[in-house]
């Protein structure tokens, strides 16, 4: 009988412990969440996202030389290169590099390795999609600093 009304009383009191800490935090603490996607985190400049192709000097499109290094590096194998060479030109002319960020683990050692700075992380974060598919970012894609949102409000 004792058992049973102690039992009673401590439940009740941790009942009203819960409550204080939910009302505290609905009234008097500001919201750790936020709405998205009516509401956007501004990330650090830091922060170790997706990675990009960083844009070229004087008009090039991107610094990548096709050396290979990065693809080399890649744990993941999710690194696509194509190049060839041509007559007359010094160097490798980068025809296709991709990233599937399916697979990509956002180890950012492909960025560490790259001689030529050609690599960055960037701060974009929503790179979530309905098809797989879609998860394989061409150049056009890795040189923009940051996706469009796709999902609005
Ligand atoms: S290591 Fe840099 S320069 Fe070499 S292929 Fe990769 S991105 Fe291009
Ligand atoms: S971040 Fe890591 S896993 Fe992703 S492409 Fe670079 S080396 Fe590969």
């Amino acid at each position: 009988m004792l058992r049973g009304l102690w039992r009673i009383i401590a439940g009740t009191w941790w009942l009203v412990v819960g409550l204080i800490v939910v009302f505290k935090h609905l009234f008097f603490r500001r919201a750790i969440t936020i709405q998205f996607p009516k509401e956007r985190m501004v990330m650090w400049p830091r922060f170790r996202g997706r990675v990009g192709m960083v844009p070229g000097d004087n008009g090039a499109k991107h610094k990548c030389t096709g050396c290979g290094q990065c693809v080399r590096a890649c744990p993941a194998a999710c690194i696509f290169l194509d190049t060839h060479k041509e007559e007359g030109v010094k160097g490798l002319i980068v025809d296709r590099y991709a990233i599937d960020l399916g697979l990509c683990i956002y180890c950012a050692l492909c960025v560490e390795i790259c001689p030529f700075g050609a690599l960055r992380t960037v701060t974009d974060y929503e790179i979530s999609v309905f098809d797989k598919g879609e998860l394989m970012w061409e150049m056009d894609g890795l040189l923009e600093p940051r996706r469009a949102p796709r999902f609005k409000r």
